[in-house]
């Protein structure tokens, strides 16, 4: 039995305001002002992916049509697609 025979090093006392981050509320709700960032990225490809790239969109609709379009002229059908949103940080009340 090693241990057991020295509990005040054991049992440590809550934080004293060490962590402060907690009293933040970080929403997961989106901006509803900034747009979500799309992006599709061709990744067909054996040796090397195509690479061709969207661009920065906005729309589910200018992703697909992008994609579409792409695909009807190089048959290529395999795409990796990237969302970006923004998210708002409330702090919250401080002590
Ligand atoms: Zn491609």
């Amino acid at each position: 039995m090693p241990d057991s025979t020295n509990p005040d090093t054991t049992v440590r006392t809550p934080a004293r305001g060490r962590y402060r981050f907690r009293e933040y509320h970080v929403t997961t709700v989106p901006d509803p002002v900034a747009l979500p960032t799309l992006e599709a990225v061709c990744v067909t490809g054996e040796e090397h992916n195509c690479g061709a790239t969207s661009g920065t969109l906005h729309t589910p609709d200018e992703l697909t049509r992008w994609i579409a379009g792409h695909c009807a002229t190089t048959g290529h059908g395999v795409y990796e697609q990237t969302a970006r949103t923004i998210l708002r940080a409330e702090p919250g009340a401080w002590q």
